[in-house]
């Protein structure tokens, strides 16, 4: 079973996409964790890939699948999670046509609905424990003493530089212009779920597991 997991910046895909790898043992494809694969493998394609990440070039949707090609091969496994990836309406099609290739299919296309005012309200709260990395959030889950970890005590709390507000908008406008007719894409072909995600993860996570069966 191939399933897509589609949604903005911040909307929980990869939480979820852990969550199903746990419990279904299905592999997850992250396009950054695939070329970071690809650029330590030292294999052609991987010399490839260093050589064009290394030049500060973007890859292109060539090599992408073909990297995708390779592990679509290699592993079964109870099926794939597509996270990041297709972003573009070209990439959807390369997608389809190289599943048709290998005689495979995709099962469906979730997509984890957020609202975005409070998708920034989630993500902006966000912070970590530099030290056990426990998470919290400024309105939903505050530290009981300011600035001191609930769990290991230690006052080291760390917040990421891409989660301020500016850089959060930017990448969701990114993904309205370019990922989101992905959503009329998959709808129109019957393939398309949508999620609450902004729901409780345990929600989302109840949501998908009905959706997959
Ligand atoms: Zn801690």
């Amino acid at each position: 079973m191939n399933i897509i997991l589609l949604g903005p910046p911040g909307a929980g895909k990869g939480t979820q996409a852990r969550h199903l790898v746990d419990t279904r043992g299905m592999l997850q494809l992250s396009t950054g964790d695939m070329l970071r694969d690809a650029k330590s493998s030292g294999t052609e394609m991987g010399k490839k890939v260093a050589a064009i990440m290394d030049a500060g070039k973007l890859v292109t949707d060539e090599i992408v699948i073909g990297l995708i090609e390779e592990k679509l091969s290699a592993e079964s496994g109870a099926g794939f999670i597509f996270d990041g990836f297709p972003r573009t309406l070209a990439q959807a099609d390369a997608l389809s046509a190289l599943l048709a290739k290998l005689g495979q299919s995709l099962h469906t296309v979730i997509e984890m609905r957020v609202d975005d005012d409070a998708l920034v309200k989630r993500i902006t709260g966000r912070f970590t424990c530099g030290d056990c990395g426990e998470v919290y959030h400024d309105e939903t889950k505050p530290t009981a003493e300011d600035g001191k970890c609930d769990n290991c005590g230690s006052t080291n709390m760390v917040r990421r530089a891409d989660d301020n507000e500016d850089s959060l908008r930017t990448r969701l406008m990114e993904y309205y212009k370019k990922t989101s007719p992905l959503i009329g894409y998959y709808y129109a072909k019957g393939d398309l779920r949508p999620v609450n995600g902004l729901a409780d993860i345990t929600e989302v996570q109840k949501s998908i597991e009905a959706i997959l069966g």
